[in-house]
This record gives structure tokens, sequence and C-alpha cells, in this order.
């Protein structure tokens, strides 16, 4: 057994005596370190105060020195906290969480030595951010994109760091980050749906989007994963055979959460509610050592932001308690992924939330209205959406047999679609008084019974109404939720413009009700997005063939998906929306294309390492060990011990053919990146995707049968039943 290995697995009952145990309740802990109203309130005078709510909820600026006045008390605020720096805290789109550190610390030209924090610095800064993916848009010499302070999201301490949400955008004015188009399509949900609302409820004046989202992920002990460099270096296993018992006997799910992971979670339970991340469920997921973590839904920006610093927080307490948290979407290969599924409403500033039915026939209007459009919108851009969760790591998991498939389709159970049906059938034009007094009485007025009882949900479906929310699970793991959240919010924003125009044009120009309007439009979009409505298994072959006559996209790789990205239509909906021009589309799409093959080629590269450095070593040198024994037999029993070698001689000969074949695709997968690598972004991309991935399980599926045979002692790397069931 390697040194690590060996290490590894010696040391874990040992090391393990990490204590968490906190005396303060939940209530008290949440927000702590969060300058949110609370803070606000005490530290901020009344202008200042007033001036950060209007810009949070009405978008106004914050003049120069209003800003001098809010960031003086929020440096107080930190200071008594025991903050020494601030930070603009971005999501570039790496993926990852970006800061730079700077202290409050300043020497005055008279040799003063002060805490310095000023608007100026709370509303811009300007990292050095030449090396962030920029898809061109920002010439690296110039490297002067800036962030700017986003006062939606409050800003929090962690580590004795002030960080302050902002946005990340070039000089020329185009986003180079995940939250700026996010901003924009929140904004134009806000309008367009205010715009809808307004036919049922004149009093609206703002509707936000919410989302909250269910982080799953595995927990591997942290020595066992160092001692596997594809885990280390990629995040997932590119090889490993199947333990002998994986995830059949169903018993992880639910069941109780391992004591080790437990003092894990608690600790940054306490540190998550600090920071405002109203975390509320845990439990065991499917997979052995596969676990979940969910909060209670925010509005959408904040739940964007809360998720990617949940991710950057795990990630740092895990390393206390030696373990390494695995994001991935398909980490091992026999047993379920991880997603993050996005619960995504709309709720007013009455408070009411605009996907769940209400007490009476109008509000049951209004809840169809923007039932029915949202399926309309995800059957309109179903390619979009599929673009907005595709990632190289996401590909590993979408379609296997436990997740969603690359095939978008919207769940909607059994009474629902009753009661679409129904509203399919109404007149064409005006309604009969008796229609609609039927209408109300039977069909909308007992939604609210029907979906009490709404338990036939489809685990399958990867875009779910889950009675008063649709559940978007196709979103990987590893993903940031801006990315689903800007498309979802800016295909329902402009179907519902395109709503009101239809029923303002029926109201004026064939002077029906409004409720007869309504009533006219829904029907044609019931009928209009029907192929996108599917019920049944999800996972199953036969979904294929029939969404397949349905014409529903089904783009199986990111290369295939991403397209949708840069179609004339997806340009069409960012630039009416303002959400993102051209350039900014085109850029992000180079910068996904780029970013999936240098993840693949990585992987690529991986493999080949360790199967010439790991497998194929490992592998010779038990081959040794059998011909050493073949020798000693016939030293005793002379020409007769070929009885005795039988075993041996046959080993001896399957390791040789294995090792030659492992040793010949490594030969050809490299040389299939040469060809790959020199070809223009688009083709390599698809190179990538076709080729050089098409030797990854040919490989794996060899040294997986050299793992079986070679003596365990010797096996370097981590197995499958201890990476996944040691806790
Ligand atoms: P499950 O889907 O596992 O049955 P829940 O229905 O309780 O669990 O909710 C799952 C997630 O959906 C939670 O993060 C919850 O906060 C979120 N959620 C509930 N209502 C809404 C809503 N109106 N908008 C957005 N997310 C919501
Ligand atoms: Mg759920």
């Amino acid at each position: 057994m390697s040194k690590l290995r060996f290490q590894a697995l010696h040391d874990i009952h040992q090391r393990f005596k990490v204590e968490f145990n906190s005396k303060e309740k939940p209530v008290d802990l949440f927000r702590k370190n969060v300058f949110g109203d609370k803070a606000m309130r005490q530290y901020l005078s009344t202008v200042s105060y007033e001036s950060v709510q209007n810009a949070i909820n009405k978008g106004d600026n914050i003049g120069r020195i209003t800003a001098d006045s809010i960031a003086t008390g929020m440096k107080t605020w930190a200071l008594e906290k025991g903050a020494t720096h601030y930070t603009h805290w971005f999501q570039p789109l790496t993926g990852a969480t970006a800061e730079k550190h700077d202290a409050f610390f300043e020497i005055t030209t008279d040799g003063h030595v002060i805490d310095k924090f000023d608007g100026a610095q709370l509303a811009q800064q300007e990292p050095d951010a030449s090396s962030f993916p920029n898809g061109g848009i920002r010439n690296t010499f110039e490297a002067r994109g800036y962030t700017a302070w986003d006062p939606t999201s409050p800003a929090f301490i962690y580590d004795k760091t002030l960080c302050i949400p902002t946005v990340f955008v070039a000089y020329t004015g185009e986003a180079l980050d995940y939250k700026t188009p996010l901003l924009k399509a929140l904004n134009a949900i806000d309008v367009a749906a205010t715009n809808v609302a307004h036919y049922f409820n004149k009093n609206v004046s703002k509707v936000t989007a919410t989302l909250g989202w269910e982080q799953e992920f595995f927990l591997i002990d942290k020595s066992l994963a160092a001692a596997r460099p594809d885990i280390t270096l990629t995040g997932r296993t590119l090889l490993g055979h199947a333990s002998a018992k994986g995830q059949q006997l169903e018993d992880h799910y639910f069941g109780s959460i391992p004591s080790r992971v437990l003092v894990y979670l608690k600790e940054l339970e306490q540190e998550s509610l600090q920071l405002g991340i109203p975390v509320k469920t845990r439990h065991n997921e499917v997979a052995p050592n596969q676990f979940e973590i969910a909060p209670v839904y925010e509005e959408a920006n904040l739940a964007v932001d809360h998720n990617a610093l949940l991710m950057d927080v795990m990630e740092k307490i895990a390393q206390r308690h030696h373990f390494k948290v695995l994001f991935h979407e398909k980490p091992f290969a026999g047993v379920n992924g991880s997603g993050k599924h996005n619960n995504w409403s709309l709720a007013t500033d009455k408070g009411v939330n605009l996907l769940s039915p209400g007490s009476t026939p109008m509000k049951n209007l209004q809840f169809l209205t923007f039932f029915i459009n949202t399926i309309k919108a995800v059957h309109t851009h179903e390619e979009l959406l599929r673009a907005s969760i595709a990632s190289a790591s996401n590909d590993y998991r979408l379609g296997a047999n436990e997740a969603p498939p690359s095939i978008i389709s919207v769940f909607i159970g059994s009474q629902l679609t009753r009661v679409l049906d129904e509203l399919e059938k109404v007149t064409d034009g005006k309604l009969s008084p008796q229609e609609k007094t039927d209408l109300k009485l039977n069909v909308i007025g007992k939604i609210p019974e029907i979906l009490l009882d709404n338990t036939d949900r489809n685990r399958t479906s990867p875009f779910a109404f889950t009675g008063n929310k649709f559940e978007f699970r196709a979103v990987g793991s590893s993903a940031n939720c801006a990315s689903p959240m800007t498309v979802l919010n800016a295909i329902v924003a402009q179907q519902l413009i395109d709503f009101k125009s239809s029923v303002d044009a029926l109201i004026e120009g064939k002077k029906m009700k409004k409720d007869d309007a309504i009533f006219n439009v829904l029907r044609e979009y019931i009928k209009d997005s029907k192929s996108i409505r599917f019920e049944g298994d999800g996972y199953g072959a036969a979904w294929e063939k029939e969404a397949k006559k349905r014409k529903i996209s089904n783009n199986k790789n990111t290369v295939e998906a991403l397209k949708a990205k840069v179609s004339a239509s997806s340009i069409h909906i960012f630039e009416n929306l303002s959400i993102m021009n051209k350039v900014e589309i085109q850029a992000r799409y180079e910068i996904e294309l780029e970013e999936y093959v240098k993840r693949i080629q990585i992987e690529s590269r991986v493999l080949g390492d360790i199967a010439r450095n790991h497998i194929i070593p490992t592998a010779i040198r038990y081959q040794n060990v059998l011909i050493d024994n073949v020798k000693g037999l016939k030293e005793i029993y002379g020409e007769e011990y070929t009885a005795f070698a039988k075993a041996q001689t046959l080993i001896i000969k399957i390791i040789s053919e294995k090792v030659a074949i492992v040793n010949a695709l490594i030969l050809d997968m490299t040389d299939t990146r040469r060809k790959a690598n020199v070809l223009e972004l688009e083709k390599r991309a698809k190179y990538y995707a076709e080729e050089v991935i098409a030797f990854f399980n040919t490989i794996r599926k060899h040294c997986d049968k050299l793992e079986l045979l070679v003596e365990d002692e010797l096996w370097p790397l981590p197995k499958y039943r201890e990476l996944l069931f040691v806790n």
C-alpha cells in the first residue's frame, strides 16, 4: 500500500476528535456578522439609512456625501466586531468568489496611523483583475475592470474582513461577472410581473423573484482525498472500481447523519447563520457520504450571494474537520451525482406568492396567469434554459440514470393538468356568463383544494411545479445559481411582456373584458406549450424518443448546449431586456467553451498520468510478485510446476494484456488532444467533447479491472469503499 493511502487510513480514527459545541441559539446568531437592517438602524443616520433603503427598494443612486457617511457607519460597526480589513466581494466568471483584501490601517501624510474607509472605497475598487476570464472584452494590458457596490446584498464580516458584495465590470462597461446580468434580469422580471399583476391588484408596486436552493455535496476524508490525484485536481474520481456495497441497500438517504459529519455541519450552520445565510435543513442524500443543506428561500440576488458564500465557507470549515467537500456533479461513477435544485417563485410587495393559489377565483386566475406564462416561457426557450445549466462537470450527471435528462420538460402533476385541459376548452372570443361562472366555481375555484393534495411529485422532472413554486432540478451542484436564475427570470419577463401586449390588444382592439382577454390568451398558450409538459419517467429511454417527436432539444453535452446562448432569439431577448449586449453574450459563450476545453484537457492529462504513474507500475509490480512465485514453484516441482501455477500464469497474462491496452490508449488519447489543440475554439471544444472524452471510459474500464486483480496492499489509490464509507 502506498504510504499516503496507508497513512490516511491509519490516521482517520485518531485524528478526528474535532469538537464543536455552541451555546448560542440560532435566533441570537442570525445576522450577527451582517450589516443588515438592525445594524444599519444603529450605525447610520436617518438620512443614510433611508438612502440605502431607497437604493435597495427603488434602485435609487446614493450620492457621494451619503456614501461617505454610510462608509463611516459601516467602518465603526466592522471595527467594533474586530474586522481589520475590507474587500469588495464579487463573482467573476471563474465560478469561484473573488476578493482582494485591503487593511483599514493607513498612515497619513503627517505620520499618524488611522483606520480609513470612506464612500469612495465603499463604492468602488479596482482589483488588478487582468487574469479573470473576460472572453476578449478587456485587453489584459489595460486590466481595468472595477467592482461597484451592490447595496441590495448587505455587507458582512468573514474572517475579520468586511466583505462588500459588488458587481464586476470592464471599464468599457461590459459585465465581467455573474451578478450584473442577474440584477438586470431581476429588474426586468420586476417590471414585467408588476405590470401583469396590475390586472389583479393595482396596488402592487414591486415583484421580487425568490430563490431557495438545495445544495448537495459529498464529504470525503481529507487525507483519503489527498491521496487521489484525480480528486485533488479535478474534483472527481476518474477511475476506481465500484465498491461491493454502493447505494443499493438504500440505507443512506435520510439516515442518521454520521457523528463526525454532524459536528462539521453544526459549525457550518453556526457560521452560516452569523453571515445571514438562513440554513434550515440538513440531511443525508441517496449516495453514501452524500449530504444536502438548504436554507429558507430569499430574494434571488441575496440567495445567489448566499449560496456562493456558503460554498466558500463550507470549504474553509471543512479544513478544520479534515474533510474535503466535493461540489462536483458526479464525483463517483455508479452512485448518485449532486445537484442544486433551484426553487423559484415570484412574490409581490404585498406579500403574495404569485405561484401560489389563493382563496378567491380572482387570485387563482392570477396564479394561473403566472403559472401558464412560466410554462410557456420554458417551452419557447427550453434550449436556452438547458444552456444555462451546461458545464463539463454537469454533463457527467445529466442523463445519468438518476439525474434529470438533458431534455428540459415541465411537470405539473395530474390535477393541474386537468385544470389546464379544462381551460384549453374555453370559448374563442367572449365567454358566456354561464361559462365564466362554471369556470370560477368548478375549475379555478377548486385549485387550492387540489393542490393541498398535490402528492404526485415526479422526482425525474428537470423543472417541476411543487405546489407554490417551480423547482429547477437540472442545475448542477457546483454551479453559480446566477446563471440559471438570469435566464429563467429573463425568459419569464419576456413572456409576461408578450402576454400583456396580447391581452391589451384584445381589450382595446376587440373590446373584450379583461377576464375574457386573459382566458383567451392563456388558452392559446396552453395549446402552444403543450409539448414541453411531460408527466412520465424522465429517466427512461422512451422519453428521449418521445421528446424527439415533440421537437424538444436534447443537447447532450455542453458544447452542443451552449450554442443556444448565442442564437438569434437569445440575443434578442437579452438585448431587448437590456440584460446583456451582443459583445457580452459572445464573450460569455467563448469563456464557457474555453473553460469546458480546459476542464476536459485537465481530466485527460490527469487520467493519463494516473494510469502511467500509478496503475501500470503497480500492475507490473504485482506481476513480478507472481512471476517470482511461478519461478519458485518451478524450483520445487520441476516441470510439474504448471499444475500449481495455472491461476498465476493467467493473471500474469491478463496484466500484460491490460497494461499494453492502457498504454496504447493513453498514447492515442494524447495524440487526439494534440489534434484538438490546433483547432479554433468551437471546433476544439467539439473535438474534446466527442473524441477526447471517448477515451475516458475505456481507459477507466481496463484500469478498474486491474484494481480487482492486483493485491490490495500494493494498490496506491484509496478505493471507492474507503472514499464512500469511511467517515
Ligand atoms: P422539498 O422540495 O424538499 O419538499 P420544500 O418544499 O420545503 O422542500 O422547499 C425546498 C426549498 O424550496 C427550500 O429552500 C425552500 O425555502 C424553498 N421554497 C419554498 N417556498 C419557496 C418560494 N415561494 N420561492 C422560492 N423558494 C421556495
Ligand atoms: Mg425540493
